[in-house]
């Protein structure tokens, strides 16, 4: 299993530093190809809001934009639990996204994507998160963009481009006020990516198999808490101006990928 990972992890840092060179990553800018697996393709994902109300309007806005024209993803909604301590902790549910924010501390970044990728690869749990801890970055636009971007990160896309240009999406690292949703390429994107029937579904579909519950079997089968990410621990992988990729190994053998946002200025 570790062998396993291992692989994972140097094949991520090589397909990822392989995009640097390439002067086309517009045409293809999945995250490593990460993807979830599913027998059909529509996904209709859970994802639990674990949002306070300075963030369900943007929540909302991008479920609703990432589910638009031919986009794979439709999605079910939960917000049962908006707890300080829950949103703080954001626990990845399998086979589920939480979208959670939280004053999480000024450590340097502004939004987290999290996935947890299972023994076949695919990504089967994830989570976004967005800081409070930086409230004056939180413009209108810069909300939106980085809730839907790191959105987009759980479902397996990665940014058309990190110099601060706009290709007219949230998968930019533009501020500008078209920065702020998907562009039909990412919808394009996506239904490639996701067309391809597989032999099962790594989200929570509703069947036995893959309904989401605490994992019994403690935290050696179950690992501890995934998604609980300390910034700072774990192996950095990648540190680039803008962002970062950090790996985490779980005891169960999978492991936890963090794209991480930097907060403007942060090197
Ligand atoms: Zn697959
Ligand atoms: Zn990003």
């Amino acid at each position: 299993m570790i062998m396993k990972s291992m692989n994972i992890i140097a094949n991520s840092a090589f397909i990822i530093l392989s995009l640097f060179v390439s002067n086309n990553v517009l045409a293809d800018h999945t995250w490593n190809d990460y993807h979830w697996a599913s027998k059909t393709s529509t996904i209709n994902l859970k994802v639990i809001d674990s949002t306070t109300a300075d963030w369900d309007q943007e929540l909302s806005d991008s479920l609703y934009a990432w589910s638009r024209l031919q986009s794979p993803f439709i999605f079910t909604i939960d917000s049962a639990n908006d707890r300080s301590k829950t949103r703080k902790r954001c626990n990845m549910v399998i086979g589920q996204m939480r979208v959670c924010n939280a004053s999480y501390g000024r450590n340097g970044w502004l939004g987290m994507a999290s996935i947890n990728l299972n023994s076949s690869g695919h990504i089967s749990q994830g989570t976004a998160k967005l800081n409070d801890s930086y409230a004056s970055s939180w413009t209108a636009e810069m909300k939106n963009h980085v809730m839907c971007q790191e959105i987009g990160h759980v479902f397996g896309l990665g940014h058309t481009s990190e110099d601060g240009s706009s290709q007219g999406t949230c998968m930019d690292y533009s501020q500008s006020e078209g920065s702020q949703w998907p562009n039909g390429h990412d919808y394009q994107l996506l239904m490639d990516m996701y067309e391809h029937p597989e032999d099962n579904n790594s989200y929570d579909d509703g069947t036995a198999v893959n309904a989401g519950g605490k994992c019994k079997g403690g935290p050696r089968k179950c690992g501890t808490s995934k998604g609980n990410f300390e910034y700072g621990k774990g192996h950095k992988i990648i540190s680039a101006d803008k962002y970062e990729v950090w790996v985490q190994p779980e005891a169960d053998g999978t492991l936890t990928i963090h794209h991480i946002y930097l907060v403007e200025g942060h090197h």
